[in-house]
């Protein structure tokens, strides 16, 4: 399953975190999973669930926002919101899109306690 390396990669993240600055645990650890960057949230939050215990995520409030997608329409030159790379521009129509943003899963909050 795609998300359970994925959910790897974000425990990887929290443990280079702690590398460099120790801590006892994680409270909350929020992540942003583009909408189109192919990850399926639910499954995601299954793989993150099932490798948590005996890690530094164990115990942790995990938190996964979808912030929409964000493309460059070559149609009619403006930046606009989509929900899908199939998605054509919502202001003229055009199948002309490139992807700008939302495409990757990252970290944006990780909230630790010493005790
Ligand atoms: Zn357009």
């Amino acid at each position: 399953m795609h998300e359970m390396s994925l959910a790897g990669g974000v425990l990887r993240v929290v443990e280079q975190a702690h590398a460099r600055e120790p801590f006892a645990r994680v409270s909350l650890l929020r992540l942003a999973a583009g909408a189109l960057a192919g990850v399926e949230v639910s499954a995601l939050r299954f793989a993150l669930d099932a490798i948590a215990p005996g890690t530094l995520l164990e115990g942790a409030t995990i938190e996964i926002d979808e912030p929409p997608g964000r493309a460059f329409c070559m149609g009619c030159g403006e930046s606009v919101e989509i929900r899908s790379r199939t998605d054509d521009c919502p202001l003229c129509g055009s199948a002309k899109l490139q992807p700008t943003g939302g495409m990757e899963l990252k970290v944006v909050d990780l909230v630790v306690h010493d005790d």
